[in-house]
C-alpha cells in the first residue's frame, strides 16, 4: 500500500483530521482535509469533532488548534517546526512593554507563542488585522511581533500603533529591486503582496491581503498573470482554483519549517499517534481568550 493510502486508512481507523497551511509541501496539501490560511486553520481547528488532530504547519499553528480545542489528541509530525518570528517576542519581553505603556491594549499576531499570547488582549491574523484593530475603537495599541503587518494596519487604520522589532525571514527578503525586476519581466502581472512584506514593497503591489485572500483575489480579478510575493507553497492551490492563469513567486520565497512535514512524516505521525503536543491548562486558559475574542469577530 502506498504511503498516501495508508495515511488514509489510518485516518479512518483512528479518528484523525488532517489540517495544513497553504505553505505545506504540495504532497501534504493533497492528503490534508483541510488547507488554509492562519485564520482558516483556527476556526477549522475549533470545530474539529474527530479525536485527532494532525497538524501541518509551524508550532504556533498547532498551538492554537490545541487551544481552542483542549479535549483533542494535536499532533505535529514535526514538532521542531518554529516560526522564527514567532520567537522574537517572548511572554518576558510583552511583559516589559505591557509595564512601560500599562494603558495600551497588546494586540497580538497569531504568529506568537502560547505563552505569549496569555499575555494579549485580542490576536489577529493577516486575513483581518485591520478589523480587529477597528474594533477597539481608537484605543492605544502594542502591535507584536510584526513590525510591517502592524505598519500596514496603522495606515489602514490611522490608529497610532506601537510597533514591535519582529518580521518573517522570508517575507523580508522580498526587495523592493526583486519586485521592479520581476515587473519588468511581466509587465502585464498584477502584484499580490502579503502584508508580512517590507512597507516599499507593500506600497507597489496592486493588491495586499492574506493567503487565502489572494485566492480569492486570483480567481476573481480578469487577469491573467500575477506576481505572488508569499511563501511558494501557496501556489498548490493558486494554480489548482485558476488552473489558465500564471503565477510567479521569488526564488527566495520558501519558509524553512513550512517545508519540514511531508507525507512520511504524517504517515509516521499516525502511526505513533505522536508526538504530541501539550501544553499547562493555565497557558491555555489565558491564551484562549484573545483568540476567542479574534474569532469572534467573524
Ligand atoms: S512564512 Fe514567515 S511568518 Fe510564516 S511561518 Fe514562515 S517564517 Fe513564520
Amino acid at each position: 500500500m502506498n504511503v498516501r493510502d495508508r495515511i488514509q486508512q489510518l485516518k479512518e481507523e483512528k479518528g484523525a483530521v488532517v489540517l495544513a497551511h497553504n505553505y505545506c509541501l504540495d504532497e501534504v496539501q493533497e492528503i490534508a482535509d483541510f488547507v488554509g490560511d492562519s485564520l482558516g486553520l483556527a476556526i477549522k481547528a475549533s470545530e474539529v469533532t474527530e479525536p485527532i488532530i494532525i497538524f501541518c504547519g509551524v508550532t504556533f499553528m498547532a498551538e492554537s488548534a490545541k487551544i481552542l480545542n483542549p479535549e483533542k489528541k494535536v499532533i505535529m509530525p514535526e514538532a521542531d517546526a518554529v516560526c522564527p518570528m514567532a520567537n522574537m517576542c517572548s511572554p518576558s519581553q510583552l511583559e516589559e512593554a505591557k509595564k512601560a505603556t500599562p494603558s495600551a491594549k497588546v494586540v497580538g499576531y497569531v504568529n506568537t507563542s502560547a505563552a505569549a499570547k496569555a499575555k494579549m488582549d485580542i490576536c489577529c491574523t493577516s486575513a483581518n488585522a485591520v478589523k480587529v484593530i477597528e474594533s477597539l475603537k481608537g484605543e492605544e495599541v502594542i502591535f507584536v511581533p510584526d513590525q510591517n503587518l502592524g505598519a500596514y494596519v496603522a495606515g489602514k487604520t490611522g490608529v497610532t500603533i506601537r510597533l514591535w522589532e519582529g518580521f518573517c525571514p522570508t517575507h523580508q527578503a522580498f526587495t523592493l529591486q526583486m519586485v521592479e525586476d520581476m515587473r519588468a519581466e511581466f509587465p502585464s502581472a498584477v502584484v499580490m503582496a502579503h502584508p508580512e512584506c517590507r512597507p516599499e514593497v507593500l506600497e507597489m503591489a496592486d493588491m495586499v491581503g492574506s493567503t487565502s485572500q489572494m485566492l480569492d483575489y486570483a480567481a476573481d480579478s480578469k487577469a491573467k498573470e500575477f506576481i505572488v510575493l508569499t511563501e511558494r507553497g501557496l501556489l498548490y492551490r493558486l494554480r489548482r482554483d485558476s488552473p489558465l492563469k500564471k503565477f510567479h513567486v521569488p526564488d527566495v520565497a520558501v519558509c524553512p519549517p513550512m517545508k519540514m512535514t511531508d507525507t512520511r512524516s504524517v504517515l509516521k505521525a499516525l502511526e505513533n499517534e505522536g508526538p504530541e503536543l501539550l501544553l499547562d491548562d493555565e497557558v491555555i486558559e489565558a491564551a484562549r481568550r484573545p483568540l476567542e475574542r479574534m474569532i469572534s469577530l467573524r
